[in-house]
């Protein structure tokens, strides 16, 4: 049985004394007591290194929210995966559809940004979804396989094994709007599919493909309930931990100790 995956996505918010609190409180309710979830957060930049003091020890790991696609080097306002990896991140977002729409970041950049960052050491969550207007074109799924296809080029069945994809269905981030379990469920179980074609059906069966979009507490249970959805990538409600704590405990309810 894969091992659900619960990762909070705390986008360009927190302070560092309130990103710290946050933490802290996490690291205090999320004990190793629960070896089938595994749990993460992705502060910005800045409070990296006092996040990774703050859940030293608790088991809560740390990522974050995008990397360089080059080595270190002369790249003004870049953050190297190395640098990431030296101050106690496991994992790397790459691929968020904010990044895709307002920077403009293509599939062949995110591959090269996977590939750096692996290379480097660090494990990647994958974002890819679909528009609001693809998904009423009957495109998602040529969506999903076009930037599966294009994040994953060049990355090798070893390269997968340390990737964990993210469906976050574009029109259902941040907007209150969430996939329901039959269209997770579906888009998850097309995502296997393909991952069983361009690797193997075995890497297919044990890659986490998380689910993202305004999961809160009151749909974080059916959702990762669906036999294909494997945790959640979680954005607004990861920052508070009244609202994230009660989507880990679906998780810990699912995988008991
Ligand atoms: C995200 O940004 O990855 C996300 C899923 O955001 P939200 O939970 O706020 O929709």
């Amino acid at each position: 049985m894969r091992r659900l995956f619960v990762a909070g996505n705390w986008k360009m918010n927190t302070l560092r004394e309130s990103g710290v609190a946050l933490a802290t409180g996490l690291a205090k309710e999320c004990h190793k007591s629960h070896p089938g979830v595994q749990v993460a957060v992705c502060p910005p930049f800045p409070f990296l290194l006092p996040v990774a003091a703050a859940i030293a020890g608790s088991g809560v790991e740390l990522g974050a929210q995008n990397c360089s696609p080059e080595k270190p080097g002369a790249f003004t306002g870049e953050v190297a995966s190395g640098m990431l990896l030296d101050v106690g991140c496991q994992w790397v977002i790459l691929g968020h559809s904010e990044r895709r729409a307002l920077y403009g970041e293509t599939d062949a950049l995110v591959a090269q940004k996977t590939a750096t960052a692996l290379a480097a050491g660090l494990s990647v969550i994958l974002c890819v979804g679909e528009t609001l207007a693809e998904r009423q074109a009957n495109q998602t799924d040529a969506v999903l396989d076009r930037q599966m296809a294009g994040s994953l080029a060049g990355i090798d069945a070893a390269g997968l094994a340390r990737i964990v994809i993210a469906y976050e269905p574009v029109w259902a981030i941040g907007t209150g709007l969430t996939a329901t379990t039959e269209q997770a469920e579906s888009a998850h179980s097309h995502l296997r599919k393909w991952l069983a074609s361009r690797y193997n059906a075995g890497l297919a069966d044990a890659t986490r493909i998380l689910y993202g979009g305004s999961v809160k507490a009151q749909n974080a249970k059916s959702l990762m309930e669906q036999p294909n959805v494997d945790g959640a990538l979680v954005g607004g409600a990861s920052l508070k931990l009244d609202d994230f704590l009660p989507i880990v405990r679906a998780a810990q309810e699912l995988r008991p100790a």
